[in-house]
């Protein structure tokens, strides 16, 4: 394959990405490698997707047995492997029911039709707003786009689907408009992303869940960035000790096999019978044989009780970076899901992460850096991160 964007020909793909110069043809691990065999430290994990790093053996072995089995499988069959994924998904959460799809975008279009269709169908009412937040992002279809609060998301695209409201988020004043006659549902992230990696506070979030159940509005939580162990539980409502009715879930499920998925709670999941939603390729035997490997091998191992400590140890090593730095204005978000607030544009420091120290990192906004590790991620390779970022940081300071 011809290195496209070195030797600058023309592409027949729209140009809807901003493609950074190198490009990749191997991952395993924390790593990946361009074309030139260079390898770089991945701390972006493909954005929060491969959760499990590239090419986890255990995901790997069990799609190459199912690519020897089936392929696709209509719905209008059983899915062996689709149960047995909606089995533990459900055994390792609060919910009873789960529905799937293919990416982050569908499963917020399923979640915004189950609450619209909870309202009118199990409550019989003509309820239909859906509340969310500013700088949220729930994705790229019309509907999601409507739901995502930033207008550099939504330009060019009016007339919006109706239905959406904004709230500014984390504002507790604001809280007193939360819900209107109309309003059926709440869709928010539980620590913004793309938004620029900003942490819902522990008492707003217990607030407005308050709300939502007093006033029989559901609460969604959009779990597609946060959820697959990312915030250092398998989803972050455990963390704010909430129990929301909806969540939905992409990104990390697996382990860069797409897929999506909306998990509910029985009395909310009724509300979807044969003919209410459905999708060709959701759920089908290749993406939940990809997704059962992968939840397997995060809820079988240690993964999870080991992760606390590397979160503590690459926090405390960002934190010493943080006061020996004055680019760094902040350091925020939960888990692995970090925001490092600086000075200059954050794309300045990502370029420069890539270029000079192989080290791969994401930009949040103009002035975020997000930093998303694989949570297989070692010491020694936290270390290396760590000591590159020092001499990026120590360079720009001095
Ligand atoms: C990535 C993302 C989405 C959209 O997911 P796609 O798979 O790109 O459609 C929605 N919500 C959040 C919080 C995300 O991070």
């Amino acid at each position: 394959m011809p290195n496209l964007i070195n030797e600058q020909i023309h592409s027949s793909v729209m140009p809807t990405y901003n493609r950074f110069p190198i490009t990749l043809k191997k991952g395993k691990g924390s790593y990946v490698w361009d074309q030139e065999d260079q390898s770089f430290l991945d701390y972006t994990s493909g954005i929060a997707t491969c959760n499990l790093g590239h090419v986890p053996p255990t995901v790997k072995s069990a799609l190459e047995g199912q690519l020897n089995e089936l392929w696709h499988c209509s719905n209008l069959y059983t899915i062996p492997s689709q149960e047995m994924l909606a089995k533990e998904l459900t055994d390792h959460t609060i919910f009873d029911q789960v529905f799937f799809c293919n990416s982050g975008a569908e499963a917020n279009e399923a979640a915004i039709k189950l609450a619209r269709r909870y309202a009118q169908e199990i409550k019989q009412t003509n309820k239909y707003e859906v509340v969310t937040f500013n700088q949220s992002f729930h994705g790229r279809t019309l509907a999601t786009l409507a739901a995502t609060g930033q207008a550099k998301i939504q330009s060019g695209f009016q007339p919006l689907m109706p239905g959406f409201r904004y709230l500014p988020y984390n504002d507790k004043e604001a809280l007193k408009d939360l819900v209107r006659p109309e309003t059926c549902a709440v869709l928010l992230e539980l620590v913004q992303g793309e938004g620029g990696v900003i942490p819902a506070d522990f008492s707003w979030v217990q607030e407005l869940v308050r709300l939502c159940k007093e006033n029989n509005v559901l609460v969604m939580i959009d779990e597609i960035q946060t959820g697959i162990g990312r915030t250092g539980s398998l989803f972050a409502y455990e963390k704010y000790q909430i129990e929301p009715d909806v969540i939905s879930v992409a990104k990390g499920l697996g382990s860069g096999f797409p897929i999506g998925a909306v998990l509910a709670k029985d009395y909310v999941a009724k509300a979807f019978q044969p003919g209410s939603h459905g999708s060709t390729f959701g759920g089908n035997p290749l993406a939940t044989t990809a997704g059962l490997a992968t939840i397997q091998t995060m809820m079988n191992t240690e993964l999870l009780t080991e992760l606390e400590a590397k979160i503590a140890y690459l926090w405390a090593g960002l934190e010493d970076l943080a006061n020996q730095s004055s680019e760094i204005l902040q350091l925020r978000g939960r888990g692995f899901l970090i925001g490092i607030e600086v000075k200059g544009k954050a794309i300045d420091y990502v370029n420069k992460a890539r270029d000079e120290h192989q080290l791969l990192l994401l930009a949040a906004g103009e002035s975020v850096i997000r930093i998303l590790p694989p949570l297989i991620t070692t010491k020694l390779e936290m270390d290396l991160a760590l000591n590159k970022l020092a001499a990026i940081f120590v360079q720009a300071t001095s």
